[in-house]
């Protein structure tokens, strides 16, 4: 049983040499592993939530399409919020 050793060593991208997985950063060429990670979640900020799309009200928009998206966002966030329960009866039941 030397598994345990392992799980905290991870393969640096830059060197290929294996590195305490623990640290973010490479311990040989200061590659940081967690960079690529941590701008992937930047972009998902800035580009909002993409995995749900809800229909988006925009400053611009005129205040009648304002007053008839705002309805049909709150559905869509109820029809979201029901999959999502679904999904999670369906999981909960399987197992
Ligand atoms: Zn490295």
């Amino acid at each position: 049983m030397n598994n345990d050793e392992n799980t905290h060593l991870k393969r640096c991208k830059e060197c290929n040499r294996w590195t305490d997985g623990k640290s973010a950063i490479c311990a040989y060429c200061g590659h940081d592993h967690d960079k690529v990670y941590r701008e992937e979640v930047e972009k998902r900020k800035l580009n909002g939530d993409v995995s749900v799309p809800v229909l988006k009200i925009n400053e611009s928009d005129a205040l009648w399409l304002k007053i008839v998206k705002k309805p049909i966002q709150v559905f869509q966030l109820i029809l979201y919020a029901l999959i999502g329960f679904l999904i999670y009866l369906s999981t909960a039941f399987a197992h």
